[in-house]
């Protein structure tokens, strides 16, 4: 009656994105710092700071990956008719790492 399922967790996947974003961000500033010093620094200082800030951002990119952290939410439903008519349904997800859950049930007496 019940069937499980692994899946990505939307609160896991809302914190990685406010981080990405906050490092992100961070990092474009770097990147800003870095290109204002063009002709003001050596040129391969210039470089060696240019190539540091751009590092940073793809790295954040491929390091803040929720897929690759894998799928927390354990999710269970399932739906029954019960002869009587009595229609119910039931869904439930946890995640094993943030602590989010979800609850959802539904019945009806359908009209036999
Ligand atoms: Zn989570």
């Amino acid at each position: 009656m019940s069937a499980d399922r692994w899946s990505i967790c939307p609160k896991c996947l809302k914190i990685a994105d406010e981080r990405k974003a906050k490092l992100l961000k961070i990092a474009e500033e770097k990147l800003k710092i870095a290109e204002e010093n063009y002709g003001k620094i050596p040129a391969d200082e210039y470089e060696k700071q240019l190539i540091a800030a751009r590092t940073d951002i793809s790295s954040i990119e491929d390091k803040i990956d929720i897929s690759i952290e894998g799928k927390t939410l354990r999710e269970d439903f399932g739906f029954e008719l019960k002869p009587s008519g009595l229609f119910s349904g039931g869904y439930f997800a946890a995640c094993a790492k943030c602590g989010f859950k979800h609850k959802y049930s539904y019945s009806k007496q359908l009209e036999i």
